[in-house]
């Protein structure tokens, strides 16, 4: 305690160096004494009953809790002197019908299908208002067939089972939950490799028993907790399915249902461990790779059978009322210029982890900003606070919203931050590289709870003890910040709009094995996570440290030299993709015809040979390489005119205006091959990984895909944005030299 006593007052006693990015030396003072202010309201007690009040019931989309939620959040953000108000859009979302998994042959088991209430943990004993366990929008079924296990059921897994000479055709295949992709994607792939029905199970490798105690006694998932989740195609488009590109209000023109492209094609289901063990259990065929095997007590086999399943899922097909809260402080100087802070409201079931942990600390950066306006205080910009509904079904409430006011946020939106869960550790930060540098500078001015360095230190040194990070994190004037992949709400507002955005938390001291299951409750999280809430304000503080900041300056303080290096890595890469490919499929070519795999196949355990791959050709990357040239010199022209210019003289309205153009100049609004929506031609989350991201999309997946042509032609598209971008930024320095 002492230690972190002393550690606040000597981080508030260090002398401020030199004046903010993008603010004079007075205005900065100013601002200064603002943040120093607004830092000191944010109160862990006050973020513990927002927890327990929000998690009180379970509140998923279209619930009486939910709707109750989002209206206690309307009344809070008003006694706090916002203007807000609730907007409502109208959703598909469908709800259970009916689910059965039986185990027919050779033993008969019926999965169980349900989590039961924990002794101690009150909610969890809420039976009747958790919706039960489903993946949303998977496509109606009711299929018998054998059972194939395909690990986490990516492209890789198939390749794989090809090579045993395993096929999926009409069978239900059983994946485990985990490999870093969007669960969303096993349904679709199984699909695309002609599967019937889809099971996916929580293996507890994953995040069960193997990896510590299980819940009550720890963090981690007891064998009947499942993962629910939505299974929507959201690398195609997120948001409503029936209403792409445009919001879901009553009157909208919806598809058909039969037409919607994001739901699944085959029915799918999630499971326990408890109950996916007799599945596994009774699977023979060639016992699967190392790789596969989870940490259940059996042999894992591949199959298919003698393991024969019967698969039933209906939905009830319904849309559902969605109530986003838009809370807003209008700007006292550029009200036109609007900040945005967002974190979802909508849980599975009760949410304390996923999103009440991240929520309840923007809702005390919404609190400490209505006590500054008490004390004298305005932001120069609109501040917008976004309590979303229905993340959880596919971001609906936050893509609806950004689609209904697409014109008005081109024209106003200056940068989005989102959230949506916390626990302890260390920043964790992706988003637009424009904005690097700046959550660098908030980061340095805030106090980790746990030790007495900033929040940025502690990052620092816990890179340094990585030996990949090591040199950068030592020699690096910023820490990097990871590219936006998805599966939180700042998509629609990045990848749709070009929208500069980030996306906090703190992590990496406590696992969990409670994601989207009844036990993500009030009682999980005061006994396994941030139990004190210390890290819920140091969200509190950083997000609205850098909301205050943006709000302010003078100049936005967006830096290119930190993306012109980001992109010259990510044109490195795709450089060494191609490289590897032909590489990878010379050297099995080769191998073919040495004999390679007929010499070391095992006659008992019967394989099939690769097939002969034709040479990829090669790519003229020039365009690339001289855009990321242009941009860097771009960024250090901007960078030097900034240090030589004098803010209190420069025409701060129009240069303002540009840099809030930059990251549009990143979007076409052709969007991506396959998937307009998306429109961003630095970011996407990957159709094939989903939650990660792909940087330079067009020509990352192309060549990952092997379509050659297409793989060019992005490479000419990508470049011209960045030659654009390179023009704007040029213009933006001698704006600013002049
Ligand atoms: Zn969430």
């Amino acid at each position: 305690m002492l230690a972190i006593v002393l550690g606040v007052a000597l981080a508030a006693a260090a002398p401020a160096n030199g004046p903010l990015r993008g603010y004079t030396e007075a205005s900065s003072r100013v601002e200064r004494e603002w943040e120093a202010k607004f830092r000191a309201i944010p109160d862990p007690a006050r973020l513990r009953e927002y927890m327990k009040r929000l998690t009180a019931r379970p509140h998923h989309l279209g619930s009486p809790y939910g709707k109750d939620n989002a209206e206690w959040l309307l009344a809070k953000f008003k006694e706090w002197g916002f203007e807000a108000r609730i907007e409502v859009f109208e959703p598909l979302f469908p709800t259970p019908k009916e689910r059965a998994l039986e185990l027919l042959a050779p033993v008969k088991y019926t999965a169980k299908l349900d989590e039961p209430a924990v002794s101690g943990d009150p909610t969890s004993a809420q039976k009747e208002e958790q919706i039960p366990t489903y993946n949303a929008y998977s496509a109606d079924g009711d299929v018998t067939a054998p059972l194939v296990y395909v690990n986490y059921g990516l492209p890789e897994d198939y390749d794989r089972l090809a090579r045993f000479g395993v096929s999926v055709k009409g069978a239900i295949v059983i994946t485990r939950y985990g490999g870093g992709a969007w669960r969303g994607l096993r349904p679709k792939v199984a699909a695309e490799h002609g599967a019937a029905g889809c099971i996916i199970y929580s293996d507890p490798r994953d995040d069960g028993y193997f990896q510590g105690d299980v819940f009550p006694k720890g963090a981690y998932r007891p064998s009947e907790g499942v993962q629910r989740g939505s299974v929507m195609e959201m690398t195609l488009y997120p948001g409503d399915p029936l209403t792409p590109g445009a919001p879901a209000t009553a009157q909208a023109k919806r598809l058909a249902l039969k037409d919607a492209p994001t739901l699944t094609k085959i029915p799918v289901l999630p499971i326990s461990y408890g109950d996916a063990q007799p599945l596994l259990a009774a699977l023979e065929g060639p016992v699967a790779p190392p790789e596969w095997r989870g940490a259940l007590p059996i042999t894992y086999h591949i199959g298919p059978g003698p393991a024969r399943v019967h698969l039933k899922v209906a939905s009830h097909w319904d849309t559902k009322p969605l109530y986003n809260v838009i809370a807003r402080i209008p700007g006292a100087e550029r009200p036109d210029e609007w900040v945005l802070r967002g974190n979802h409201h909508d849980a599975w079931v009760n949410g304390a982890d996923d999103p009440t942990s991240a929520l309840a600390a923007m809702l005390e950066e919404a609190r400490a900003m209505g006590v500054l306006i008490t004390q004298g205080w305005r932001p120069k910009r609109t501040i917008v606070f976004c309590a979303w509904d229905g993340e959880e079904q596919g971001l609906l409430g936050s893509t609806e919203w950004v689609e209904a006011h697409a014109e008005e946020l081109t024209a106003h939106a200056v940068a989005y931050i989102n959230s949506d869960a916390n626990g302890r550790g260390f920043l964790q930060a992706s988003g637009s590289h424009t904005l690097e540098k700046f959550l660098n500078g908030v980061a340095k001015d805030v106090d980790d709870p746990e030790t007495s360095l900033s929040v940025w230190k502690r990052l620092q040194l816990f890179r340094i003890s990585s030996p990949d990070l090591r040199q950068e994190a030592r020699d690096r004037a910023d820490l990097r910040i990871h590219a936006p992949g998805s599966g939180s709400d700042y998509t629609a507002f990045i990848d749709h709009l070009g929208i500069p955005s980030l996306h906090l938390s703190f992590e990496g001291e406590d696992g969990n094995g409670i994601y989207h299951s009844i036990y993500d409750d009030f009682y999980w999280f005061t006994h396994h996570s941030d139990t004190d809430f210390r890290y819920g304000r140091a969200l509190a503080q950083t997000a609205g440290t850098a909301i205050l900041r943006l709000a302010n300056a003078d100049l936005l303080p967006h830096n290119f030299t930190g993306l012109a290096d980001t992109i010259r890595r990510y044109n490195d890469e795709l450089h060494k993709l191609l490289k590897k490919a032909q590489d990878d499929i010379a050297e099995r070519n080769r191998e073919i015809d040495e004999g390679v795999f007929a010499a070391t196949a095992d006659p008992k355990k019967p394989t099939v040979p690769p097939a002969r791959e034709a040479a990829p050709p090669a790519l003229d990357f020039s365009p690339l390489d001289q855009a990321a040239d242009s941009l860097a010199q771009a960024a250090d022209r901007y960078e030097k005119a900034l240090g030589a210019a004098a803010l209190e003289r420069a025409p701060l309205a129009a240069l303002n205006r540009t840099l809030m153009d930059s990251e549009r100049r990143l979007t076409d609004p052709a969007g991506l091959p396959g998937r307009p929506w998306f429109k961003h031609l630095i970011y996407a989350p990957g159709v094939y990984s989903g939650y990660g991201a792909k940087t330079i999309p067009g020509v990352r997946e192309a060549v990952e895909q092997k379509r050659w042509a297409e793989a060019q032609a992005e490479i000419g598209r990508a470049a011209k944005a960045l030659q654009a971008e390179a023009g704007l930024i040029d213009h933006a320095a001698a704006t600013l030299a002049r």
